[in-house]
């Protein structure tokens, strides 16, 4: 262990991740903190950059390899930090629709929405499976301004898609911009947040004095 701590260039006064990877036959995985912390960044920005929702979702899958190795899910943790990023990056990303086309929103969104909300409208929780057996789904964007902004995107159905763009429609924000309800001409449905209803912990952490 000596040893290990000097090839890690590990100091009295550095801190450790300890991940337990298997609970039946106690093997634990140990990092340096700040190792484990560039490891995440690096999955995060490969994410970032994805050009394909095929190569997003191995990201996810690496990044839940390295942060939840006795299993569970890091989609809503990713997509809840990115959306602690100001709207001004984000600014007129969407085009104006022009006759049914709009740009599509990014790769690594795209695969975060896919896995949790699993293509159910936001409002009516209503999907259906296409022929090749994944969820069909909208994403309707709040305002166009906001661009791809997580905050600014609503998993949706055609049907209460098409009711954002023909309806007499009221939404209601909460204090933090997260959309929690809106009114179709008169009647409200409230929206579902997957953010806001998960308890978000940070990855588990033990400080070692040595
Ligand atoms: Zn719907």
């Amino acid at each position: 262990m000596a040893r290990w701590f000097e090839e890690k260039g590990i100091g009295d006064k550095d801190e450790l991740v300890i991940q337990l990877l298997d609970r039946e036959r106690l093997l634990y995985r140990v990092s340096a903190r700040r190792e484990f912390i560039e490891t995440v960044k690096r999955h995060q920005r490969g994410l970032e950059r994805a050009r394909t929702v095929g190569e997003a979702r191995s990201y996810v899958a690496s990044l839940r390899r390295w942060v939840k190795p006795e299993g569970g899910t890091v989609a809503l943790s990713e997509y809840d930090r990115l959306a602690t990023q100001s709207f001004a990056g984000y600014r007129g990303i969407v085009s104006r629709p022009a006759h049914g086309e709009r740009e599509s929103v990014p790769p690594h969104l795209r695969a975060l929405l896919d896995e949790v909300y699993g293509g159910r409208c936001q409002m009516c929780d209503f999907t259906f499976l296409k022929q090749d057996k994944t969820p069909y789904y909208e994403i309707h964007h709040l305002f166009p301004m906001r661009g791809h902004h997580p905050k600014n995107l609503v998993v949706s159905c055609a049907n209460c898609h098409r009711q954002f763009e023909h309806a007499a429609t009221k939404l209601q924000m909460d204090e933090q911009t997260w959309l929690i309800a809106v009114t179709f001409n008169t009647i409200r449905h409230s929206v579902y947040q997957a953010v806001l209803r998960a308890q978000l912990r940070p990855p588990m952490k033990q400080v070692h004095e040595m």
